[in-house]
């Protein structure tokens, strides 16, 4: 059975957590004495450390309970504050699934926290007998699922991860950072059937607000007492939070930027097959794709002396490149410019 008091650190159920002026007194009225602030200007105030109104929005949105909704500095702050909840430094440790986001990894190192990396397969889908012999493991604390995964672009099956989530008495860390470009059921409707999972979302990247930097978790409020006693209080700036209320009310803007981005997902990866330097085009449910080419370094170079920025992932898998789904004009002139390669490589 799965047991919160049994696996939240010990210093973190003793904390006292700080007590801000703004939680001492919340109202939005009255004659404010009370923080410090400089009584000018627009921007004088602290904001709401709980970003009642913005959760408010997303509840709705996302359908789940605002209570069940916590906010991070983007969802890199979420990961960080997973491991100081949960992770004794120098005795616990994590698990994912390679090739996935590097930031578990660094987060982990930071905290020095032991990083379990499993392969997924070629299909780069999870193999459920690799990580069976780990989840008995009592120092294991948090396992990481990527879903949509980032840099492959597939989704996990559902089976799969419910079946880890159900198997693992620790923490599972559901990151659905590209959700919203894939035809799939959230995990964040599972929370209250789970009561070990966090699913984690982003303004980033389907809501165009990445340097806005709004990180979403969905879990229990128990594990969410917990994540405000060790979140810095003001961790979500009031720009910022500002940017949520007014991208959540242009919800018509949003879906037709998306239905955009998909397809031109379909006809760039259409394109980008046609190309004899691009070994293969891996399906994606992301904005981007993964491509397997003959040569990715020498391709990347090329591109970038054409001002085309793509992202070389030849490091963690052989002559791989990650496009990200752009303007149709953007996505011509990568087009255009591998096309040019591939003239030239023929020529030559
Ligand atoms: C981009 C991305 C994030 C987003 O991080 P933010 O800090 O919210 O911008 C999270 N997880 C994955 C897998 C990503 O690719």
């Amino acid at each position: 059975m799965f047991d919160l008091e049994n696996i939240i650190r010990p210093n973190i159920k003793l904390l006292t957590p700080y007590s801000s002026a703004r939680d001492e007194f919340s109202g939005s009225e009255g004659i404010f004495l009370d923080a410090n602030e400089n009584p000018y200007g627009m921007m004088n105030r602290y904001p709401d450390p709980y970003q009642r109104e913005v959760k408010e929005a997303i509840s709705k949105l996302k359908k789940v309970p605002a209570e069940n909704i916590f906010l991070g500095n983007g969802s890199d702050e979420v990961i960080d504050i997973c491991f100081r909840a949960f992770c004794e430094p120098g005795k616990d440790k994590a698990l994912t699934f390679t090739p996935t986001y590097g930031m578990y990894g660094v987060s982990a190192a930071i905290n020095d926290v032991k990083m379990i990396n499993v392969p997924l397969n070629d299909h780069f889908m999870i193999d459920i007998d690799k990580v069976e012999p780990y989840l008995d493991d009592k120092n294991l604390k948090l396992i990481f699922i990527c879903s949509p995964n980032n840099p492959s672009g597939n989704l996990m099956r559902p089976e799969v991860i419910g079946n880890i989530i159900e198997e693992f008495k620790g923490i599972v860390i559901v990151d659905e950072a590209y959700i919203d470009f894939a035809k799939a059921e959230s995990f964040n409707q599972k929370i209250d059937k789970y009561p070990n999972l966090i699913v984690m979302q982003t303004f980033s990247k389907a809501y165009g607000l990445a340097s806005a930097r709004v990180g979403m978790a969905f879990t229990s409020k128990e594990i969410i007492g917990y994540f405000n006693k060790i979140k810095p209080p003001y961790n979500v700036s009031k720009p910022n939070q500002e940017a949520v209320m007014t991208r959540i009310s242009e919800a018509e803007g949003t879906k037709k930027e998306i239905e955009a981005i998909l397809s031109e997902r379909e006809r760039v990866a259409d394109e980008l097959g046609k190309i004899r330097i691009i070994e293969r085009v891996y399906p994606s449910d992301a904005n981007f794709v993964l491509v397997k080419t003959d040569d990715a370094t020498l391709i990347y170079e090329y591109l970038v002396d054409r001002r085309v920025i793509v992202r070389n992932r030849h490091s963690v898998i052989n002559n791989a490149l990650r496009v990200t789904i752009g303007t149709p004009r953007e996505n011509n002139a990568l087009i255009a410019a591998l096309n040019g390669l591939a003239d030239e490589m023929i020529s030559r």
